[in-house]
């Protein structure tokens, strides 16, 4: 398990602290002894996903809109800013929210940081690279990405959000990271996300049909959140400013990672083939060669064990640990 290595924080600030990664850097900071205020409105989060750190003293929960001006009493020396919907369903639903989580949210969250000394890491994504023409993706490949097309609105949010903490780094002298985060998976999806999945093991657990798009021959390299948690937080404690690739070493494609998803599941789902989205990343899979070498970083949870804790996680809370009615 990776853990803080250079710095001894003492009090972080979560942006997003109630989604699937940030509630698991929530927890994860909290292991290691440091003070977490939360701040997230509930867009595409949950109480249940931070209702088992509650009792926590160390732990605040600031129920707030980071688009809107906010506050934070006291010393803080950490600043993940992870809010943003994130699963193409939410931002495709949410476009013009979407645009200004990355945009005016990143700026408020880097705001906070410069006020507070504080080290700051956004939470960027592989979306930055688009549909890739490099393969795999380097963090010096500048993408390939449609800024009128549906996910235009994410993508180009997270490139505005990279360029703006790169301008607050040059011209405010902030402590900025970027960590470039690929599709990561693990307990505390939300099982109608959207996201592949969630899908697929919502609908294996169900037996119903298991929706993939095109021909299944798209591909990505996924990763558990436990491995993505240590890879931000490794970011986050030594010095490097990025971007920073974190993501899955296998490279799969999308009909065999449903295949996998039903034979772990036990399922007897038939697959049924829909509609690609538009603009749908043919390729994906990241370089890693600079987490490696300058945070000692690559992913330890092979695939099919990731899959099982996290089908065991779905198995056991068929709405996804939603307390119903309550968000
Ligand atoms: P998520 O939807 O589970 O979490 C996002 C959280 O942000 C939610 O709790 C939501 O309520 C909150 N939020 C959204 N807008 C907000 C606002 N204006 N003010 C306060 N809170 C707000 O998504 P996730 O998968 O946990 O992703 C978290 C971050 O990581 C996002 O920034 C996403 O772009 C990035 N990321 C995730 C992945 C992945 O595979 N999960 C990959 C690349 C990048
Ligand atoms: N996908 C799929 N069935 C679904 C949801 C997604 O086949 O029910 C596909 C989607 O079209 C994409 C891949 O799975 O090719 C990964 O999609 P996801 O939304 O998880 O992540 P992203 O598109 O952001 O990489």
């Amino acid at each position: 398990m990776h853990d803080l290595p250079h710095r001894p924080f003492r009090h972080a600030v979560v942006t997003g602290g109630a989604g699937f990664l940030g509630s698991h850097l929530c927890e994860r900071l909290l292991h290691q002894g440091v003070e977490v205020t939360c701040l997230d409105n509930f867009l595409t989060g949950t109480r249940a996903n931070i209702a088992h750190l509650m009792p926590d003293a160390r732990f605040r929960l600031d129920h707030c809109d980071v688009t809107e001006p906010f506050r934070v009493r006291g010393p803080v020396d950490l600043v993940l800013h992870f809010a943003s919907p994130a699963s193409p369903a939410d931002y495709l639903r949410l476009p013009i929210h979407t645009l200004k989580a990355g945009g005016i949210g990143t700026m408020h969250a880097l705001d906070l940081a410069r006020d507070k000394g504080a080290r700051f890491v956004l939470a960027s994504t592989s979306e930055v690279y688009g549909d890739p023409l490099e393969h795999p993706q380097r963090e010096s490949y500048w993408g390939n990405v449609n800024p009128v097309g549906p996910r235009g609105v994410y993508d180009e949010a997270k490139r505005f959000a990279e360029a703006l903490t790169t301008a607050y780094r040059a011209t405010h002298g902030v402590d900025t990271a970027i960590v470039r985060i690929f599709n990561s998976y693990g307990p505390r999806m939300r099982p109608d996300d959207g996201r592949a999945i969630p899908t697929f093991i919502r609908q294996a657990l169900a037996g119903d049909p298991i929706t993939v798009t095109g021909d299944g021959g798209q591909t990505r390299s996924v990763c558990y959140v436990d491995d993505t948690v240590g890879g931000v937080l490794a970011l986050a404690g030594g010095g490097h400013s990025g971007p920073v690739n974190i993501g899955g070493a296998e490279e799969m494609t999308i009909l065999d990672l449903a295949l996998l998803v039903r034979e772990i599941a036990g399922s007897r789902s038939p697959v049924r083939l829909v509609d690609s989205p538009v603009d749908d990343p043919r390729r994906r899979r990241p370089d890693t060669t600079r987490a490696r070498e300058t945070l000692g970083w690559a992913p330890e949870v092979p695939l099919s064990q990731g899959l099982r804790r996290t089908i065991a996680w779905f198995r056991e809370r068929p709405s996804g640990g939603r307390i119903l009615g309550e968000d």
